[in-house]
């Protein structure tokens, strides 16, 4: 059966690489999926490598996202990288509102939604990560705490922007820790980002990319991409390594 909406992956490399080293698996990336018709395909190096990477995969079927984003446009801000710039590195994508960003950096479901508005200000498509921590799950809280992260980073985002967003789902508790959620667990929270994206523009939730993100490997997305709701992956560790992005971006869109 044909899938409602075309599969995206894309890696998140975190805070790993050379220039030369992401060059080479930029590469090494783009050889291996070159002959996929049916797929969205994208990589996420750290700033320093992005123009770089960007410049190597320029005109190919895989874009750049960078990992994530300030939402002032220039100014004092020391050590920040507005949209503008990322767009200007050649990037297509930004990921904004990573857990890493959440937990480590203290970023508020806020500074998500101005970061969301100021990349598509500047013509990136964001893509907007959501998900509970352990705590919460086991609390019984993880609808409620996705609920309120998606309603505060879609705040007065027009439908034009509605229809440019990507949704993550990650749940905390699964990224880096080789747990991944079951595919039933990824379904439940993506059928209902769908319906709560879908409340706001509902000709658009048919269309609405959500990824999964969480401990993604090549043995485990077949079974996720089986379920209704999930229309790709947000990598970290299992992107680091050509072969293995790659056999999950075939397998993952043969699913
Ligand atoms: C991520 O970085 O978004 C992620 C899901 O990491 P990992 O695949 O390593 O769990």
């Amino acid at each position: 059966m044909a899938r409602a909406r075309r599969p995206f992956f894309c890696g998140n490399w975190k805070l790993h690489g050379s220039i030369a080293e992401s060059l080479a698996l930029a590469t090494e990336v783009r050889n291996g999926v070159a002959a996929l018709r049916e797929v969205d395909v994208a990589v996420g190096p750290s700033f320093t490598a992005l123009a770089a990477v960007a410049k190597r995969l320029e005109d190919g079927p895989v874009a750049v996202a960078a990992q994530d984003c300030f939402w002032e446009g220039k100014g004092a801000f020391t050590g920040e990288v507005s949209p503008a710039q990322i767009a200007d590195a050649g990037c297509k994508y930004v990921i904004v509102g990573h857990s890493e960003r959440r937990q480590l950096f203290g970023e508020l479901d806020a500074a998500v939604n101005l970061k969301a508005r100021a990349a598509l200000g500047a013509g990136l498509l964001p893509i907007i990560c959501v998900g509970e921590t352990l705590a919460e799950r086991d609390a019984g809280e993880t609808i409620g705490r996705v609920q309120a992260q998606l309603d505060a980073a879609l705040a007065d985002l027009s439908d034009a922007d509605l229809e440019r967003i990507v949704i993550a789902y990650e749940p905390v508790w699964a990224i880096g820790t080789g747990r991944n959620a079951t595919p039933a667990q990824a379904q439940e929270v993506h059928r209902f980002i769908r319906t709560r994206v879908g409340a706001r523009a509902p000709g658009l939730a048919p269309r609405l990319r959500i990824l999964y993100g969480g401990s993604v490997k090549p043995d485990n997305i077949q079974a996720l991409m089986a379920e209704e709701d999930v229309d790709g992956g947000l990598v970290g560790g299992a992107s680091l390594s050509a072969e293995s992005f790659v056999r999950i971006v075939k397998e993952g869109s043969a699913a």
